[in-house]
Protein backbone atom coordinates (compact mmCIF):
# COMPACT_ATOMS: atom_id res chain seq x y z
CA UNK A 1 0.00 0.00 0.00
CA UNK A 2 1.14 3.62 -0.61
CA UNK A 3 2.40 5.29 2.16
CA UNK A 4 0.58 7.93 3.99
CA UNK A 5 1.24 11.75 3.01
CA UNK A 6 0.78 14.32 6.34
CA UNK A 7 -0.88 16.92 5.43
CA UNK A 8 -1.17 19.79 8.31
CA UNK A 9 -4.05 22.47 7.88
CA UNK A 10 -4.13 25.58 10.01
CA UNK A 11 -7.71 27.51 11.13
CA UNK A 12 -8.66 23.85 10.91
CA UNK A 13 -11.96 24.77 12.95
CA UNK A 14 -12.56 27.68 10.51
CA UNK A 15 -15.03 27.79 7.83
CA UNK A 16 -13.19 27.24 4.87
CA UNK A 17 -11.22 23.98 6.81
CA UNK A 18 -14.90 22.69 7.12
CA UNK A 19 -14.73 22.79 3.33
CA UNK A 20 -11.58 21.36 3.22
CA UNK A 21 -10.45 18.55 5.43
CA UNK A 22 -13.85 16.30 4.32
CA UNK A 23 -12.53 16.31 0.69
CA UNK A 24 -8.73 16.17 1.50
CA UNK A 25 -9.96 12.68 3.86
CA UNK A 26 -12.31 11.71 1.04
CA UNK A 27 -9.03 11.50 -1.44
CA UNK A 28 -10.01 14.76 -3.90
CA UNK A 29 -6.35 16.06 -3.21
CA UNK A 30 -4.11 13.93 -3.48
CA UNK A 31 -6.09 10.60 -5.17
CA UNK A 32 -8.25 7.69 -4.42
CA UNK A 33 -4.57 5.60 -4.14
CA UNK A 34 -2.99 8.05 -1.51
CA UNK A 35 -3.54 7.56 2.27
CA UNK A 36 -3.63 10.39 4.87
CA UNK A 37 -2.68 11.99 7.86
CA UNK A 38 -4.03 14.83 8.86
CA UNK A 39 -2.25 17.15 11.06
CA UNK A 40 -4.65 20.26 12.22
CA UNK A 41 -3.54 23.34 13.99
CA UNK A 42 -5.91 26.20 15.71
CA UNK A 43 -5.34 29.21 18.40
CA UNK A 44 -5.65 27.54 21.94
CA UNK A 45 -9.47 29.29 22.08
CA UNK A 46 -10.53 27.28 19.17
CA UNK A 47 -9.19 24.19 19.88
CA UNK A 48 -12.43 23.03 21.74
CA UNK A 49 -14.26 23.77 18.45
CA UNK A 50 -11.59 21.73 16.75
CA UNK A 51 -11.82 18.57 18.42
CA UNK A 52 -15.58 18.29 17.34
CA UNK A 53 -14.32 18.89 13.44
CA UNK A 54 -11.68 16.17 14.79
CA UNK A 55 -15.07 13.73 15.83
CA UNK A 56 -16.29 14.30 12.58
CA UNK A 57 -13.47 13.62 10.43
CA UNK A 58 -13.81 10.71 12.39
CA UNK A 59 -17.46 9.87 12.18
CA UNK A 60 -16.77 10.05 8.32
CA UNK A 61 -15.06 6.55 8.22
CA UNK A 62 -13.23 7.72 5.51
CA UNK A 63 -10.97 4.79 3.89
CA UNK A 64 -7.87 7.16 2.98
CA UNK A 65 -7.97 8.65 6.50
CA UNK A 66 -5.41 6.80 8.55
CA UNK A 67 -4.92 9.32 11.17
CA UNK A 68 -5.88 12.98 12.97
CA UNK A 69 -3.69 14.92 15.19
CA UNK A 70 -5.15 17.96 17.25
CA UNK A 71 -2.39 20.73 17.78
CA UNK A 72 -1.73 24.42 19.24
CA UNK A 73 1.77 24.93 18.41
CA UNK A 74 2.92 25.29 14.92
CA UNK A 75 6.35 23.57 16.10
CA UNK A 76 4.23 20.12 16.76
CA UNK A 77 1.75 20.82 13.87
CA UNK A 78 3.78 20.97 11.08
CA UNK A 79 6.20 17.98 12.10
CA UNK A 80 6.97 15.65 8.78
CA UNK A 81 4.26 18.20 6.59
CA UNK A 82 4.62 17.33 2.98
CA UNK A 83 1.66 19.52 2.19
CA UNK A 84 0.84 22.76 4.73
CA UNK A 85 -2.05 24.23 3.97
CA UNK A 86 -2.16 27.85 5.53
CA UNK A 87 -5.65 28.88 5.96
CA UNK A 88 -5.91 30.31 9.69
CA UNK A 89 -5.20 33.81 9.57
CA UNK A 90 -6.22 37.23 11.22
CA UNK A 91 -9.68 38.57 9.77
CA UNK A 92 -9.60 41.95 8.62
CA UNK A 93 -11.98 43.65 11.35
CA UNK A 94 -14.10 46.93 11.15
CA UNK A 95 -11.60 50.25 11.13
CA UNK A 96 -8.88 47.85 10.47
CA UNK A 97 -6.42 48.99 7.46
CA UNK A 98 -4.15 46.90 5.55
CA UNK A 99 -0.99 47.95 7.25
CA UNK A 100 -2.86 46.95 10.43
CA UNK A 101 -3.41 43.62 8.69
CA UNK A 102 -0.21 42.96 7.67
CA UNK A 103 0.98 43.51 10.99
CA UNK A 104 -1.71 41.31 12.82
CA UNK A 105 -0.72 38.31 10.82
CA UNK A 106 3.48 39.01 10.56
CA UNK A 107 4.09 37.17 13.66
CA UNK A 108 1.76 34.18 12.52
CA UNK A 109 3.67 33.79 9.36
CA UNK A 110 6.80 34.46 10.87
CA UNK A 111 6.29 31.10 13.50
CA UNK A 112 4.51 29.22 11.00
CA UNK A 113 7.64 29.59 8.67
CA UNK A 114 10.34 28.86 11.21
CA UNK A 115 8.23 25.62 12.38
CA UNK A 116 8.05 24.69 8.50
CA UNK A 117 11.94 25.15 7.97
CA UNK A 118 12.46 23.10 11.56
CA UNK A 119 10.20 20.50 10.96
CA UNK A 120 8.39 19.63 7.75
CA UNK A 121 9.43 17.14 5.58
CA UNK A 122 12.24 18.06 3.14
CA UNK A 123 9.10 17.79 0.21
CA UNK A 124 7.10 19.96 1.80
CA UNK A 125 4.42 21.84 -0.48
CA UNK A 126 3.16 24.91 1.09
CA UNK A 127 -0.13 26.48 -0.24
CA UNK A 128 -1.17 29.98 1.79
CA UNK A 129 -5.07 30.88 1.95
CA UNK A 130 -5.10 33.24 4.85
CA UNK A 131 -5.22 37.06 3.52
CA UNK A 132 -3.49 38.87 2.78
CA UNK A 133 -2.15 35.55 1.06
CA UNK A 134 0.59 36.50 -1.11
CA UNK A 135 2.57 38.49 1.13
CA UNK A 136 1.85 36.10 4.20
CA UNK A 137 3.37 33.63 1.97
CA UNK A 138 6.19 35.85 1.44
CA UNK A 139 6.60 36.21 5.30
CA UNK A 140 6.64 32.10 5.59
CA UNK A 141 9.05 32.05 2.90
CA UNK A 142 11.41 34.42 4.30
CA UNK A 143 11.57 32.95 7.79
CA UNK A 144 12.24 29.61 5.99
CA UNK A 145 15.55 29.76 4.56
CA UNK A 146 16.62 25.81 4.22
CA UNK A 147 12.99 25.10 2.43
CA UNK A 148 13.54 26.05 -1.28
CA UNK A 149 11.63 29.10 -1.87
CA UNK A 150 9.45 27.71 -4.92
CA UNK A 151 7.71 25.56 -2.29
CA UNK A 152 6.05 28.58 -0.48
CA UNK A 153 2.65 29.65 -2.98
CA UNK A 154 -0.73 31.37 -2.48
CA UNK A 155 -4.26 30.50 -3.82
CA UNK A 156 -5.42 32.39 -6.51
CA UNK A 157 -7.09 29.34 -8.11
CA UNK A 158 -10.51 30.20 -6.86
CA UNK A 159 -9.99 33.49 -8.97
CA UNK A 160 -9.05 31.47 -11.84
CA UNK A 161 -12.33 29.31 -11.36
CA UNK A 162 -14.34 32.36 -10.73
CA UNK A 163 -13.30 33.49 -14.08
CA UNK A 164 -13.84 30.74 -15.88
CA UNK A 165 -17.55 30.44 -14.14
CA UNK A 166 -17.73 33.87 -15.76
CA UNK A 167 -16.67 33.63 -19.37
CA UNK A 168 -18.91 29.97 -19.02
CA UNK A 169 -21.92 32.10 -18.22
CA UNK A 170 -21.55 34.91 -20.86
CA UNK A 171 -21.11 32.23 -23.75
CA UNK A 172 -23.40 29.65 -22.75
CA UNK A 173 -20.22 27.33 -23.53
CA UNK A 174 -18.93 24.79 -20.84
CA UNK A 175 -16.33 25.91 -18.22
CA UNK A 176 -14.29 22.91 -19.81
CA UNK A 177 -14.40 24.28 -22.83
CA UNK A 178 -12.02 27.23 -21.64
CA UNK A 179 -8.52 26.80 -21.77
CA UNK A 180 -5.71 28.87 -20.86
CA UNK A 181 -7.37 31.69 -18.08
CA UNK A 182 -4.43 33.27 -16.44
CA UNK A 183 -4.46 34.92 -12.83
CA UNK A 184 -1.75 37.64 -12.45
CA UNK A 185 -0.37 39.68 -9.41
CA UNK A 186 -2.06 39.56 -5.88
CA UNK A 187 -5.13 38.01 -4.50
CA UNK A 188 -7.15 41.35 -4.17
CA UNK A 189 -9.50 43.59 -5.99
CA UNK A 190 -5.88 44.77 -8.02
CA UNK A 191 -5.60 41.17 -9.59
CA UNK A 192 -5.54 41.35 -13.40
CA UNK A 193 -7.91 38.06 -15.01
CA UNK A 194 -6.55 37.54 -18.16
CA UNK A 195 -8.34 36.32 -21.18
CA UNK A 196 -5.89 37.44 -23.67
CA UNK A 197 -4.66 33.99 -24.45
CA UNK A 198 -7.96 32.30 -23.57
CA UNK A 199 -9.58 29.93 -26.28
CA UNK A 200 -12.86 28.44 -26.11
CA UNK A 201 -13.03 24.99 -27.93
CA UNK A 202 -10.05 26.14 -30.09
CA UNK A 203 -11.01 29.68 -31.20
CA UNK A 204 -9.60 32.74 -29.18
CA UNK A 205 -12.13 33.61 -26.72
CA UNK A 206 -11.27 37.32 -27.92
CA UNK A 207 -12.90 36.63 -30.94
CA UNK A 208 -15.56 34.36 -29.82
CA UNK A 209 -16.75 37.25 -27.17
CA UNK A 210 -16.20 40.11 -29.16
CA UNK A 211 -17.41 42.57 -26.86
CA UNK A 212 -13.95 44.36 -24.89
CA UNK A 213 -16.53 46.88 -23.26
CA UNK A 214 -18.10 43.63 -21.27
CA UNK A 215 -14.10 42.32 -20.43
CA UNK A 216 -12.89 45.75 -18.81
CA UNK A 217 -16.38 46.61 -17.24
CA UNK A 218 -18.27 43.76 -16.30
CA UNK A 219 -15.71 40.85 -16.63
CA UNK A 220 -12.75 41.72 -15.16
CA UNK A 221 -14.50 43.79 -12.11
CA UNK A 222 -16.80 40.82 -11.67
CA UNK A 223 -13.98 38.75 -11.20
CA UNK A 224 -12.16 41.03 -8.77
CA UNK A 225 -14.72 41.73 -6.79
CA UNK A 226 -17.07 38.18 -6.61
CA UNK A 227 -15.64 37.44 -2.93
CA UNK A 228 -17.32 41.16 -1.86
CA UNK A 229 -20.47 39.64 -4.04
CA UNK A 230 -20.62 36.90 -2.25
CA UNK A 231 -20.33 38.38 1.34
CA UNK A 232 -23.20 40.53 0.49
CA UNK A 233 -25.82 37.37 -0.90
CA UNK A 234 -24.23 35.16 1.69
CA UNK A 235 -23.56 36.80 5.31
CA UNK A 236 -20.47 35.50 4.99
CA UNK A 237 -17.25 34.82 3.45
CA UNK A 238 -16.64 32.33 0.52
CA UNK A 239 -15.81 29.23 1.96
CA UNK A 240 -16.90 26.25 0.15
CA UNK A 241 -15.60 27.36 -2.97
CA UNK A 242 -12.05 28.71 -1.62
CA UNK A 243 -11.72 25.25 0.21
CA UNK A 244 -12.58 23.63 -3.25
CA UNK A 245 -9.91 25.43 -5.32
CA UNK A 246 -7.61 25.10 -2.84
CA UNK A 247 -7.91 21.10 -3.19
CA UNK A 248 -7.87 22.10 -7.22
CA UNK A 249 -4.22 23.50 -6.06
CA UNK A 250 -2.90 21.10 -4.59
CA UNK A 251 -4.01 18.13 -6.54
CA UNK A 252 -2.52 19.97 -9.99
CA UNK A 253 0.72 21.04 -8.11
CA UNK A 254 1.40 17.01 -7.09
CA UNK A 255 -0.31 15.33 -9.72
CA UNK A 256 0.05 17.26 -13.06
CA UNK A 257 -1.98 19.87 -14.52
CA UNK A 258 -4.17 18.85 -18.02
CA UNK A 259 -2.30 18.82 -21.47
CA UNK A 260 -2.81 21.55 -23.28
CA UNK A 261 -4.08 23.70 -20.52
CA UNK A 262 -2.71 26.00 -17.92
CA UNK A 263 -3.67 26.98 -13.80
CA UNK A 264 -2.75 30.05 -12.08
CA UNK A 265 -0.52 30.01 -8.89
CA UNK A 266 0.89 32.71 -7.18
CA UNK A 267 4.38 31.43 -6.50
CA UNK A 268 8.39 33.42 -5.94
CA UNK A 269 8.75 35.24 -9.20
CA UNK A 270 12.23 34.17 -10.92
CA UNK A 271 11.50 37.75 -13.03
CA UNK A 272 9.50 36.36 -15.55
CA UNK A 273 7.03 39.45 -17.27
CA UNK A 274 9.19 41.83 -15.41
CA UNK A 275 7.58 41.11 -11.93
CA UNK A 276 10.39 41.50 -9.56
CA UNK A 277 12.19 38.28 -8.11
CA UNK A 278 10.76 36.39 -4.81
CA UNK A 279 7.97 38.56 -5.30
CA UNK A 280 4.54 36.41 -4.64
CA UNK A 281 3.04 36.99 -7.64
CA UNK A 282 0.34 35.18 -9.37
CA UNK A 283 1.26 33.41 -12.97
CA UNK A 284 -0.05 31.11 -15.29
CA UNK A 285 1.30 27.72 -14.69
CA UNK A 286 1.25 24.07 -15.76
CA UNK A 287 2.38 21.57 -13.60
CA UNK A 288 4.05 18.00 -14.10
CA UNK A 289 6.00 15.49 -11.74
CA UNK A 290 5.06 17.45 -8.82
CA UNK A 291 6.85 20.66 -9.60
CA UNK A 292 5.32 23.95 -11.54
CA UNK A 293 6.63 25.86 -14.06
CA UNK A 294 5.61 29.47 -15.05
CA UNK A 295 4.26 29.53 -18.91
CA UNK A 296 6.93 31.62 -20.37
CA UNK A 297 6.85 33.23 -24.14
CA UNK A 298 3.68 35.06 -23.53
CA UNK A 299 3.14 38.15 -25.72
CA UNK A 300 1.93 40.69 -22.99
CA UNK A 301 -0.01 43.88 -24.76
CA UNK A 302 -0.49 47.02 -23.54
CA UNK A 303 -3.47 46.94 -21.91
CA UNK A 304 -2.52 43.69 -19.93
CA UNK A 305 1.15 45.26 -18.90
CA UNK A 306 -1.13 48.22 -17.27
CA UNK A 307 -2.93 46.05 -15.19
CA UNK A 308 0.11 43.41 -14.13
CA UNK A 309 2.18 46.46 -13.10
CA UNK A 310 -1.02 47.55 -10.93
CA UNK A 311 -1.03 44.81 -9.25
CA UNK A 312 2.74 43.74 -9.01
CA UNK A 313 3.04 47.66 -7.39
CA UNK A 314 0.68 46.72 -4.61
CA UNK A 315 2.72 43.47 -3.73
CA UNK A 316 5.98 45.62 -3.86
CA UNK A 317 4.16 48.49 -1.93
CA UNK A 318 3.01 45.26 0.76
CA UNK A 319 6.86 43.24 1.01
CA UNK A 320 8.06 46.37 1.76
CA UNK A 321 5.92 47.26 4.73
CA UNK A 322 6.41 43.64 5.89
CA UNK A 323 10.21 44.31 5.54
CA UNK A 324 10.21 47.46 7.54
CA UNK A 325 7.89 45.59 10.10
CA UNK A 326 10.77 43.26 10.59
CA UNK A 327 8.91 40.05 9.40
CA UNK A 328 10.69 39.15 6.23
P1 LIG B 1 -12.17 31.25 7.00
O1 LIG B 1 -11.83 29.83 7.18
O2 LIG B 1 -13.42 31.62 6.31
O3 LIG B 1 -10.97 32.02 6.25
C1 LIG B 1 -9.62 31.80 6.61
C2 LIG B 1 -8.74 32.75 5.82
O4 LIG B 1 -8.84 32.48 4.44
C3 LIG B 1 -9.06 34.21 6.01
O5 LIG B 1 -7.83 34.91 6.15
C4 LIG B 1 -9.72 34.56 4.71
O6 LIG B 1 -9.48 35.91 4.34
C5 LIG B 1 -8.95 33.70 3.77
N1 LIG B 1 -9.46 33.59 2.42
C6 LIG B 1 -8.69 33.52 1.31
N2 LIG B 1 -9.39 33.44 0.22
C7 LIG B 1 -10.67 33.48 0.60
C8 LIG B 1 -11.86 33.46 -0.11
N3 LIG B 1 -11.90 33.42 -1.40
N4 LIG B 1 -13.01 33.49 0.58
C9 LIG B 1 -12.98 33.55 1.92
N5 LIG B 1 -11.86 33.61 2.63
C10 LIG B 1 -10.71 33.57 1.99
O7 LIG B 1 -12.13 32.02 8.39
P2 LIG B 1 -12.66 31.57 9.81
O8 LIG B 1 -12.64 32.83 10.62
O9 LIG B 1 -13.88 30.75 9.72
O10 LIG B 1 -11.54 30.60 10.32
C11 LIG B 1 -10.24 30.99 10.54
C12 LIG B 1 -9.69 30.10 11.60
O11 LIG B 1 -8.31 30.34 11.66
C13 LIG B 1 -10.25 30.36 12.99
O12 LIG B 1 -10.72 29.14 13.51
C14 LIG B 1 -9.05 30.89 13.77
O13 LIG B 1 -9.04 30.43 15.11
C15 LIG B 1 -7.92 30.27 13.00
N6 LIG B 1 -6.60 30.84 13.11
C16 LIG B 1 -5.62 29.92 13.22
C17 LIG B 1 -4.33 30.29 13.32
C18 LIG B 1 -3.32 29.23 13.49
O14 LIG B 1 -3.58 28.07 13.17
N7 LIG B 1 -2.16 29.56 13.99
C19 LIG B 1 -3.93 31.70 13.28
C20 LIG B 1 -5.03 32.60 13.09
C21 LIG B 1 -6.32 32.17 13.01
P3 LIG B 1 -10.52 37.10 4.65
O15 LIG B 1 -10.49 37.27 6.14
O16 LIG B 1 -9.93 38.23 3.90
O17 LIG B 1 -11.86 36.64 4.15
Amino acid sequence: AARPVTVTVTGAAGQIAYGLLFRIASGAMLGADTPVRLRLLEIPAAVGSLEGVAMELEDGAFPLLSSIDISDDPWVGFDGANVALLVGARPRTAGMERGDLLAANGPIFTDQGAAINASAAADVKVLVVGNPANTNAFIAMSNAPDVPAERFTALTRLDHNRAIAQLAKKTGVAGTDFRRVAIWGNHSATQYPDISHVTVAGRPAVEVINDQNWVVNDFIPTVQQRGTAIIKARGASSAASAASAAIDHIRDWARGSAAGDWVSMAVPSDGSYGVPEGLISSFPVTCANGEYSIVQGLDVDEFSRGRIDISVAELEGERDAVIDLGFA
